[in-house]
């Protein structure tokens, strides 16, 4: 039976025709379709594809009895309802790189028209005027670009910099040092040595709890005089207000705004008014060429998943085989590498450069997906969350210059045991390993040296102390006195009267200040905390 595809919200022919040329399918295309039209037809189709402007509700995916794949010609997958879709085992498939180049080649058009006041000289001969002198601009030739975020679009950023004889510097703690020397890029150390040299600022990280404001008054205050600041990455990534505030105290050279915390930006916005401050409404990806991009790239992953059941580019977790023996391991895996990463970056390696796996017998013919949950873990909250999962984890870690491997050697002695070997640059080698049985919840039973036994969930506090009396009651007493609740408490040692460790499951989320507090006790060494996200469930379609 040929497979149905439904195509809607006008995606650009050329997806459409590799969609068309495939003797299997059946296309049909219609503009964007009313809810209700939509949710009568979509039960006869096995993949929708389209662009932002149909919501992909939890109704329509249940309505949708046949769907394996819905396709988004974009990054954005804001209009899909991820988590219906992967409970119901639908793959969700989005274009996030064809855009890469429409940022790049915006943000240099856009700083030129702000340095050379092109969008004012063009205005002012509109108007019949001719206005030389007021319109003497400055070069990028020998400034600095400094780049937050080395991702995706910050390289090709980085890479168009050079070209214009600009020096490129980078600030982005998760990128190894060979992807850096690749690009040409000097590494600012943090993102305070970074602001101190920019004379142009760019930020190009995704928006996460990291990076929220991560651009405030007291960065902005570490500018040289005369930095530009550049945001076309996420509204909210530098904090508006407070670049106001410096702009208006004229230290800034002025700024190029893309994306907004609100958007559409209100019409009466400070912002507008500002003749300092070059203004676009979220058009990085608004070229031609990105439009085809896009729906090339997902009509062509789109295809691929129904014809061969390719599931690499897929953003939710769609594994397939004995799903349900293999689930509690896979989550395992990725727990147990973002606590190796919270370890390693609180010792200061935060740039994985390599994760290895080691699995017992019978782990081991899925060591590769087992690879792969620890490459999402170490992943997770660093690159746009949305794009990593069990699939896509590896290839996103491999173009960041992270080495994945499958281990040789020292096999855990449990059969359903793994073992997550993290190396970062300048830092002690971090081992965490646990138990995934069949009959409980995984538990982690190895940080570094030491044996603890505790289940991955909430949050964990890891606590570094001297082996001697009075610590345990101080730790649970601040912790008290934070409101928070001890679900386990496992303290664990290598010799008397030496090094300590203390695993803390809580059933709250306690933020720096208790850290700080814990930090502060006496024979406290270190206090790591890590918070697990919520795994996506499996695909039972797909
Ligand atoms: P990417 O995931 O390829 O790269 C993001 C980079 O940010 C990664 O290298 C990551 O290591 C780094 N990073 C994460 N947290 C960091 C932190 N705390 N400090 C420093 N670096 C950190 O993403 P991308 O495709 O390059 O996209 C970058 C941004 O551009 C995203 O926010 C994306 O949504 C946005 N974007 C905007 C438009 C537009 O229309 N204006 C279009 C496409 C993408």
């Amino acid at each position: 039976m040929p497979y149905r595809i439904l195509v809607i919200d006008e995606l650009d022919s050329r997806g459409v025709a590799l969609l068309r040329e495939v003797a299997d399918f059946v296309v049909d295309e219609v503009a964007t379709l009313s809810v209700v039209e939509l949710l009568e037809r979509v039960g006869d189709y096995d993949a929708l594809v389209g662009r932002s402007a149909t919501r992909i509700t939890p109704e329509l995916l249940r309505r949708g009895t046949r769907l394996k794949v819905v396709g988004r010609a974009g990054v954005g997958v804001d209009n899909i309802a991820m988590d219906a879709a992967t409970e119901l085992g639908v793959a969700v498939i989005n274009a996030p790189s064809g855009n890469t180049v429409a940022v790049a080649e915006l943000f240099f058009g856009a700083l030129l028209a702000l340095l050379r006041g092109i969008a004012r000289a063009d205005a002012s001969m509109h108007h019949g005027r001719w206005e030389r002198s007021a319109l003497l601009g400055s070069e990028l030739k020998g400034r600095t670009l400094a780049i937050v975020g080395l991702g995706r679009i910050g390289s090709e950023v980085a890479h168009r910099a050079h070209a214009f004889g600009m020096a490129v510097v980078a600030y982005d703690p998760y990128v190894a040092a060979e992807r850096f020397a690749a690009l040409r890029v000097r590494r600012a150390a943090t993102l305070e040595a970074l602001l101190g040299e920019a004379d142009v600022l760019t930020v190009h990280t995704p928006l996460t709890d990291e990076t929220r404001g991560m651009v405030g008054a007291e960065e902005l205050a570490h500018l040289p005089p005369g930095a530009v600041v550049v945001n076309m990455a996420r509204g909210g990534i530098v904090d508006d207000e407070a670049l106001l505030v410096a702009l208006e105290s004229g230290r800034l050279g002025g700024a190029v705004l893309d994306v907004y915390v609100n958007e559409p930006l209100q019409g009466g916005h400070p912002l507008r008014q500002r003749s300092d401050v070059l203004l676009t409404p979220h058009i990085g990806a608004s070229t031609r060429e990105a439009q085809r991009n896009v729906a090339a790239d997902v009509c062509e992953a789109v295809r691929d998943a129904l014809l061969s059941g390719d599931l690499s580019r897929s953003l939710n977790a769609a594994m397939s085989g004995d799903v349900a023996e293999l689930a509690s391991a896979l989550t395992l895996a990725r727990r147990t590498a973002v606590v190796a990463r919270a370890l390693l970056a609180d010792r200061g390696g935060r740039s994985v450069s390599s994760v290895i796996i080691n699995a017992g017998d019978d782990l081991a013919p899925a060591a590769t997906a087992l690879l792969s949950a620890a490459a999402a873990g170490v992943l997770e909250g660093v690159v746009d969350v949305e794009r990593v999962n069990l699939i896509n984890a590896r290839t996103v870690a491999e173009t960041r210059g992270i080495t994945l491997a499958v281990g040789a050697g020292g096999v855990p002695p449990h059969p359903r045991a793994l073992e997550v070997r993290l190396a970062a640059e300048a830092v002690e080698e971090m081992r965490v390993g646990g138990v995934a049985t069949l009959d409980g919840p995984a538990r982690l039973t190895r940080i570094g040296s030491f044996h603890v036994d505790v289940v991955p969930r909430g949050t964990l506090l890891v606590l570094s102390n001297d082996d001697v009396p009075g610590v345990i009651g101080h730790v649970g007493t601040a912790l008290g006195a934070a409101g928070l609740n001890i679900a386990e408490y496992h303290q664990a040692r290598m010799d008397p009267g030496g090094e300590a460790l203390a695993v803390v499951s809580l059933d709250g989320n306690p933020g720096d200040t208790v850290r700080d507090a814990l930090l502060d006790l006496p024979h406290v060494r270190a206090a790591t905390l890590v918070h697990f996200r919520d795994e996506p469930s499996g695909n039972r379609r797909a």
